[in-house]
């Protein structure tokens, strides 16, 4: 037996033998894998001895490292190296994997053990992440219903199989009728105003239609320009009337009544496991703990974000008279303030690449990360990689101790999904006294360089990389005992902190002066550029705030009450709207209906987080800006409390600890000036 996957990773720091594995390896190892990780809880679960910590939670921890190690192999390439072959392994491995997990989940000797632990757990005198650890085993199982007598089980799985029907059927409506609508445009006068990728684009979708001219759509890449850029006010009405009309049209793709069937049944199923409401059982694990809280966190940023909403409202209504718009339209917003933004700051986004080059951003977020966390990238050949493109680096701290391995993926390539991203291919742990170090990676999808020009990056990637270098901070500074509490292993709406933190820095001059200089000339950006990125990122932000708030208080307003009475989507959405809303309403239109990130994906009751992560950000930044933004003290704090201790104690004890107390909204709205100093 030869498979590279189910033999110990040999290499120094065993990191993962890419050349060595070829396609057909996969699929035996999973299979292996999971009789292994299989035959590893039987263990724990037909022990004779008494359960304790350490031979059932802590043997349920360290379960499964061939499964772990070679998914993560597997799951990885899929992103970002596929091919027709590993595209269809994984749809032949997932559900292998899902029924490992649900017989774990459904093993009653193994929760029994689990339980008597947890029921006892003020005796076991168990440190605070081994507190922590037996929670999240014990809930991983109550929270599926195994506290549940079989009546209940029955009745909840019912109610699962028909939820993830309706979720299914919501997402399939949304995309026929996103699907069944198309603009089709012959007079090219019609579109004034839109540039010309846009219209490349309108025309090469005409062209696989075979039609002559231009065609929209409603999905985002079509959509977005078309409503920023054409001048015709006619034609934005009757897009965006159809955009916000997807299945709210009484025809066979409506899902008003789906929407009112997933909210009542969700609001069943946690009262079934012992919730209030929905927002109750999802919120238990989330930072924000309770809805009473993000609607408090929401009201007082609302409070303060509202005036300038209206503020800026005016003035966007009065530049639009210039025009002749009586009345300011929902088809207006996005056309109106890019020509505004354009008056005011004419920043032109070409002008910056220059001093963007690739090379001079990693060294620069490599410089920041060794001022303030004290490590060293060290750049090396000698690890395997899953494509020459890939970078490879040995993280040391200035006393030459490993922290960890570091890989970066920059280019977009065939095989590559878009966006960017930080993923892992080993996590951090501490067993038998060893720490054992995380493999981190980031992947991404930046300008490529060419033949005449290196890789120049917009703003916009710039703070991308530090972003996913954020992420890969949490994962590489990483210093618990368990690795399922290891580094970016916590809770949702907590784990965006250390990568939008990070972001802050690439609006510092002190902080861009280590690598934003000129390809060619090396000159340091000048000031003025930098003032200007920092004012037009704050463009309209009373009025994105407002917005934002009020899409995470419809999803908390669906969520967090008892919804049986609710009977009509419309009118319910209105009345939650009522505090937020600056345009008129579009009477045959409905948020609800579309509102896929609640009613398809998994946000439900977690729209509020993009907000929230806003706020600890800003607050948590701030401490930095009061110190310096190299103070190594206040790294040095950070690390401590939030970036080596993953999900090993509840974030808000972990941020007080850091802070010195809890988040509040003022830093995010300093920042975004929407609160006067
Ligand atoms: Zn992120």
């Amino acid at each position: 037996m030869s498979n590279p996957l189910l033999q110990k990773f040999k290499s120094k720091h065993t990191t993962a033998p890419f050349s060595k594995i070829n396609n057909e390896h996969f699929k035996p190892a999973f299979k292996e894998g999971i009789k292994r990780a299989k035959a590893e809880i039987d263990t724990i679960t037909n022990n004779t001895d008494v359960p304790t910590f350490k031979n059932t939670i802590e043997a349920l921890d360290f379960s499964g490292y061939t499964l772990d190690r070679l998914s993560s192999v597997f799951f990885n390439l899929n992103s970002a190296e596929t091919n027709d072959e590993i595209q269809k392994i994984a749809q032949e491995v997932s559900p292998w994997l899902s029924e490992f997990s649900n017989d774990i989940r459904l093993n009653k000797k193994l929760f029994q053990r689990v339980k008597s632990l947890y029921e006892n757990r003020k005796n076991l005198e168990l440190t605070t992440e081994q507190n922590t650890l037996l929670d999240k085993k014990y809930k991983s199982f109550s929270r599926n219903g195994a506290n549940l007598n079989d009546t209940d089980k029955a009745k909840l799985r019912e109610i699962d199989k028909k939820l993830s029907k309706l979720s299914l059927q919501f997402g399939e409506n949304v995309l026929a009728e996103t699907n069944a609508y198309e603009l089709h445009i012959s007079n090219e006068d019609e579109i004034k105003g839109l540039p010309q990728g846009a219209k490349e684009a309108a025309q090469l979708l005409a062209k696989e239609k075979d039609k002559e001219g231009w065609i929209f759509t409603l999905d985002y890449p079509s959509y977005v320009p078309f409503m920023t850029y054409v001048n015709n006010r006619e034609l934005r009405e009757n897009l965006a009337k159809a955009f916000g009309s997807r299945a709210f049209k009484q025809n066979k793709n409506d899902n008003q009544q789906i929407v009112l069937d997933i909210v009542k049944l969700r609001h069943k199923r946690a009262n079934l496991l012992g919730y209030k409401t929905h927002a109750h059982f999802v919120l238990e694990e989330r930072m924000a703990e309770t809805p009473e809280k993000v609607l408090s966190f929401s009201n007082d940023l609302l409070v303060k974000a509202k005036p300038a909403a209206e503020r800026e409202f005016d003035q966007l209504k009065s530049y639009a008279q210039k025009d002749g718009i009586e009345q300011l339209q929902k088809w207006d917003g996005a056309y109106y303030s890019e020509k505004l933004k354009k008056d005011i700051f004419d920043l032109d986004q070409e002008a910056l690449k220059p001093y963007f080059r690739l090379e001079n951003v990693i060294n620069g977020v490599f410089e920041v990360a060794n001022k303030l966390f004290d490590l060293q990238f060290n750049k090396v050949d000698d690890i395997d990689k899953y494509h020459e493109e890939v970078k490879t680096y040995e993280v040391t701290n200035s006393k030459g101790d490993f922290i960890a391995i570091f890989y970066a993926d920059f280019f977009p390539r065939k095989g590559k999904r878009n966006g960017a991203w930080m993923t892992s291919y080993k996590s951090q742990w501490i067993k038998d006294e060893e720490n054992s170090r995380p493999h981190v990676s980031i992947v991404c999808n930046f300008t490529k360089p060419t033949e005449t020009k290196p890789s120049l990056l917009t703003f916009n990637e710039v703070t991308t990389l530090f972003h996913e270098f954020g992420h890969a901070l949490h994962g590489m500074l990483a210093n618990t005992t368990y690795p399922s509490l290891s580094g970016t292993s916590v809770y949702w709406d907590f784990v965006e902190l250390p990568s939008q933190i990070l972001e802050n820095w690439c609006y510092e001059k002190e902080a861009l002066d280590l690598f934003a200089r000129h390809y060619e000339s090396n000159e340091p950006i000048p000031q003025e550029m930098v003032q200007k990125i920092k004012d037009s990122s704050n463009f309209l932000e009373g009025t994105q705030t407002l917005r934002q708030l009020s899409f995470g208080m419809l999803d908390m307003s669906w969520h967090g009450k008892d919804p049986s009475d609710i009977d009509n989507v419309k009118d319910f959405e209105t009345s939650v709207f009522a505090d937020t809303i600056l345009y008129p309403d579009i009477a045959e239109n409905c948020m609800s209906t579309s509102f896929s990130h609640i009613f398809q994906g998994g946000y439900s009751s977690g729209y509020y987080s993009y907000k929230w992560a806003e706020v600890l950000d800003a607050d948590a930044f701030e401490l930095f800006k009061e110190t310096g933004i190299f103070n190594k003290k206040t790294a040095n704090k950070f690390t401590k409390n939030i970036l080596s201790q993953g999900g090993t104690e509840k974030p808000m004890a972990l941020y007080k600890r850091f802070r010195g107390k809890e988040p509040n909204a003022d830093a995010l709205l300093k920042r975004a000036g929407l609160l006067k100093k």
